[in-house]
């Protein structure tokens, strides 16, 4: 049951204006040449699927799930599965843009895409999750592949549920083909494909480019406070790094609500208390609860807003007291705050190369499984480092080059990328 959509301009709303006005700010500047510029504002495919699944208790449930593929001239499509009530098709589109860009900004030979299933997973078991994600990828069928498109971890997915896509995917192949399917999808659990570090890759090129950030405007990151929105994978790992260095993680926002501690919160501690309290961190014992309202006002030095897009607007970015904003989610900052925040003078280390550590520990991974590979953890983070280290250096290059916002540089150069393919390629016919 699968329904291809006819690519068609996308309507501005949410975050799908978002990423259309970010792209819309770089091609000018660019004066990206208009053919070119029709191809990348439009999906090149849009998958969606509804599916039965039999619950626990008997009942049979219909799910909506999407895949959009944006763009792959250079290379398969790529990006990560969500499962939140926000997603939808134009969730999915506005993902699956940023996908594009963040793979064509780190120099890898993939294109961009996004999906995921419209569903709240703690009312789900987790036989029941299992059973609703290889329903999904049975649905999608031929349409994922380990050179066509290739799914990974997302907001409330994990290495789990990679490993359920990736035996569903096999179960339906021929014999011969199934040990060589192994990279259909990333962010597999290692036992069953992973990579060492694939786990920590995306927090960890979070914290690498505040890193990078602070060595160039010569801060010290000891006892700098920062604050964390979301407390996944990404904002977890991104925190464990950061006090390692010296910084001090002094609050923290789940889908739950917020606590703070100016003397520090305990990474460890904190996640072994929200395992222990299905996955909350309300009623941690070493903070003190606040309200949501107030949270992005905190006085910090760092703001790594780790959760979900258009958190940062227009109504709450005056009140940002941090000099630095980490993008580790996708789309966290609408465009209308941004010129707030720039205004102030406040940096944005934008979500496309902030939180790219993650589709490059997917592409190492994905290499190891093509190539009959393992490398070891070490091997992993040093090649993760130089890759974020180019990333990083580019962008700077590029907004002095320019004289624009290191968003606005991520943008042109992730652009300009793919407008060399296209011009060297043509158009078919
Ligand atoms: N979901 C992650 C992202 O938004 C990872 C995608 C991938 O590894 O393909 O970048």
């Amino acid at each position: 049951m699968i329904a291809k959509v006819a690519p068609k301009k996308a309507p501005k709303q949410g975050m799908l204006e978002n990423v259309m006005r970010q792209f819309d700010n770089a091609a000018d500047i660019i004066d990206l040449n208009k053919n070119i510029r029709k191809i990348l504002e439009v999906t090149n495919n849009e998958f969606v699927v509804h599916f039965p699944v039999r619950m626990d208790n008997g009942e049979v449930e219909i799910f909506t799930g999407y895949r959009v593929q944006h763009n792959n001239s250079l290379g398969p499509y790529k990006g990560g599965l969500r499962y939140h009530p926000t997603v939808d098709i134009d969730a999915a589109k506005a993902l699956a843009m940023w996908m594009t860009w963040k793979t064509s900004l780190a120099g890898l030979p993939y294109g961009g895409a996004k999906g995921g299933i419209q569903l709240d997973p703690t009312k789900y078991s987790g036989s029941e999750l299992e059973r609703i994600t290889r329903r999904f990828t049975y649905a999608l069928g031929d349409n994922i592949g380990p050179e066509l498109d290739i799914p990974a971890p997302d907001v409330n997915t994990n290495s789990q549920t990679m490993a359920w896509i990736l035996d569903t995917y096999m179960s339906t192949k021929s014999p011969a083909e199934r040990s060589t399917n192994m990279h259909v999808v990333t962010g597999k659990p290692i036992g069953a494909g992973g990579s060492k570090g694939r786990d920590r890759a995306t927090g960890y090129g979070v914290f690498l480019t505040i890193k990078f950030w602070a060595k160039n405007n010569n801060v010290d990151l000891k006892n700098k406070k920062f604050i964390v929105q979301g407390f996944g994978n990404v904002g977890y790992w991104a925190s464990y790094f950061l006090v390692k260095e010296g910084a001090l993680l002094t609050a923290v926002q789940d889908a739950y609500g917020s606590i703070v501690n100016e003397d520090g919160i305990d990474v460890d501690q904190l996640l072994a208390y929200s395992q222990g309290n299905k996955g909350s961190i309300l009623g941690f014992s070493k903070a003190r609860t606040i309200d949501n309202a107030d949270f992005f006002s905190l006085d910090c030095d760092i703001c790594i807003p780790a959760a979900l897009g258009n958190q940062i607007t227009a109504k709450n970015a005056n009140k940002i007291k941090a000099y630095l904003i980490a993008e580790g989610a996708n789309g966290p900052t609408d465009v209308d705050a941004e010129n707030i925040l720039l205004k102030k003078g406040i940096d944005i280390i934008p979500d496309i190369l902030c939180n790219s550590g993650g589709v490059i520990g997917s592409y190492f991974e994905w290499l190891q499984n093509r190539n009959g590979e393992i490398w070891s953890l070490e091997e992993v983070m040093e090649k993760l480092e130089k890759k974020m280290l180019t990333s990083f250096t580019t962008v700077i290059e590029t907004s002095k080059k320019r004289n624009v916002d290191m968003r606005t540089a991520a943008f042109i150069i992730a652009i300009e990328r793919l407008e060399e393919a296209y011009v060297q390629r043509g158009i078919f016919p």
